[in-house]
């Protein structure tokens, strides 16, 4: 049995979504800029896909999408983009969170060799930020509020409406990554009062290397890539239309299709985590009632994240300790370290995440094999002796 688990790293590649982009990656050639015919034909279609995103992310204006070559351009382009911007207007502090996507996380301490203040806010022991928190961390200094709409790691879903609204409210920009939120929950930058959001198209059975970045009308953020006039003269170079294309359309179905999905997932995760919550000294990180449906991160004391996902890839599971980017290496996540567990714990820690292809004959065997594995490392782990009769 071969189950991918790993939706939360990245996702399939949709057959629709090929197919939409495969005449764009072999007839339609045509250069957007240029003005016969397949360019023009290109540049419709990068158009078009620019309004379908616009639309369904509530954005009024589709000239407030910008391209990007996926998620980690996009928080670096609108953090750097703007900071950058108001610096000079006396506006040096950043607020953020202990837990953000290191795309965000490693930009602001760039931005703090720079010369920024930041301020990293405390997550609290249910994997949320409070919106009072950051109400009061501003002040009048205060360039960007940036606070991630849903967690890679433990997918817990913030209160991004309300964080959105004290902004409005203190007049301080407000970006959200929402790359793990788009196409998994309802999203409304008009009304959450949004700025600038960040999401990239392989999170949902899109093409990899291919993102956006919301740009609110009016918000000025510095030009990322000088050149040629694309991208509003914003972002230079020849559009990836391809991308561009599979990316609105992988929107467009996944959002279609969200409700019944969500409902479907929220099931399967569930029955996942109450199962797995009958292996003694286990947890699950993060709220349950605040969470993305296909998310399910839990911790078995005693043993080390990594060997259980060693024994997992053996049993056909492909799952992750964390993000891509601290797998690999044994420092404990600084995600479940923000949620105040102890190193030990954080270290056996495991994400399952879920998308359209899981069923329900995936999360059986998930539930037949975990407690098997986590009894087997157990059985000659010193530290689980210490532990199991606490
Ligand atoms: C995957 C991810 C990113 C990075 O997106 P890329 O397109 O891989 O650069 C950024 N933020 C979060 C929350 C993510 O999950």
């Amino acid at each position: 049995m071969q189950i991918y688990a790993d939706n939360a790293a990245t996702t399939a590649l949709s057959p629709k979504v090929l197919e939409a982009m495969t005449p764009y990656l072999t007839e339609i050639y045509g250069n957007p800029s240029s003005l016969y015919r397949i360019g023009a034909t290109a540049k419709d279609a990068v158009e078009e896909a620019r309004q379908t995103v616009a639309n369904l992310i509530g954005a009024k204006n589709a000239n407030e999408i910008y391209f990007t070559s996926g998620g980690s351009e996009a928080d670096n382009w609108a953090i750097k983009g703007v900071c950058k911007m108001l610096k000079d207007k006396g506006k040096n502090h950043i607020i953020t969170s202990k837990f953000e996507h290191h795309a965000v996380l490693h930009v602001c301490e760039k931005l703090a060799k720079e010369g920024f203040e930041v301020t990293y806010l405390d997550v609290y022991d249910d994997g949320l930020v409070r919106a009072e928190d950051v109400k009061n961390a501003i002040r009048d200094n205060t360039a960007l509020v940036t606070i991630m709409y849903a967690n890679n790691e433990i997918g817990t879903i913030q209160p991004i409406a309300e964080i959105g609204k004290i902004c409005r409210e203190a007049g301080v920009l407000f970006h959200t990554d929402a790359v793990q939120a788009v196409c998994n929950t309802p999203i409304n930058v008009e009304e959450e009062c949004i700025d600038l959001l960040s999401l990239t198209a392989h999170k949902f059975h899109g093409p990899k290397g291919i993102g956006a970045l919301y740009i609110r009308r009016g918000v000025r953020v510095e030009t990322l890539i000088d050149g040629g006039a694309q991208e509003r003269s914003r972002r230079a170079g020849t559009e990836n239309v391809a991308g561009i294309v599979g990316l609105a359309k992988a929107m467009e179905l996944s959002i279609s299709t969200m409700q019944e999905r969500n409902q479907r997932l929220t099931k399967m995760r569930d029955r996942l985590i109450d199962g797995l919550l009958n292996i003694e000294k286990s947890r699950l990180n993060g709220s349950h009632d605040h969470r993305l449906p296909g998310n399910v991160n839990m911790c078995f004391e005693g043993i080390e994240g990594e060997s259980l996902l060693l024994s997992l890839d053996l049993k056909g599971v492909s799952a992750s300790s964390g993000s891509a980017c601290t797998s690999g290496s044994l420092d404990p996540s600084h995600v479940l370290l923000s949620l105040g567990l102890p190193h030990e714990i954080a270290h056996g820690s495991l994400r399952l995440s879920f998308s359209d292809d899981n069923t329900e004959e995936d999360i059986d065997y998930i539930l037949k094999i975990v407690p098997e594995i986590v009894a087997y490392l157990r059985s000659f782990s010193p530290l689980w002796d210490k532990i199991k009769n606490d």
